[in-house]
């Protein structure tokens, strides 16, 4: 049994099983992937743009996007389609972020470790030098 939700596309009540989307949204996305593929299949089209797609086909971009995303449209075969990382909005054509956030991330995660080894190392001298004082406070 699916549960009640509002179609993402139109907003519509609509019982919810696989998809975030109404049977009519689903079918006219069906149908906008129908007409991509087949634009693109031609040979002349294969590297067609985005903004060409869009004219050619009539479907949105984001739609195409979306596309691409779900990896229903490989970007190996098309090497223009494109969608924007999720970080920087350059243009990428796989995964949700480009390569140089990517290593961005990596960075800064790198550098939260150390920051984090770091701060244990303070806390670890911290503890020693306490126990230390205690232990011989009155020697000096
Ligand atoms: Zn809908
Ligand atoms: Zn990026």
């Amino acid at each position: 049994m699916g549960e009640l939700a509002n179609c993402e596309r139109c907003n519509r009540v609509f019982v919810k099983q696989l998809r975030d989307i109404c049977r009519d949204c689903y079918k006219k996305e069906e149908e906008d992937f129908r007409t991509v593929y087949h634009f693109l299949r031609k040979r002349n089209n294969r590297t067609a743009t985005m903004a060409q797609i869009v004219e050619e086909t009539c479907v949105e971009e984001s739609l195409i996007q979306k596309f691409v995303r779900e990896r229903r449209l490989q970007p190996a075969d098309f090497p223009n389609l494109s969608y924007p990382c999720e970080r920087c909005q350059q243009p990428i054509n796989q995964g949700t972020i480009c390569e140089h956030c990517q290593q961005q991330l990596k960075e800064d995660l790198l550098k939260h470790e150390a920051v984090e080894s770091a701060h244990q190392k303070v806390l670890d001298a911290e503890r020693e030098r306490t126990y230390y004082t205690k232990g011989h406070w009155n020697k000096s």
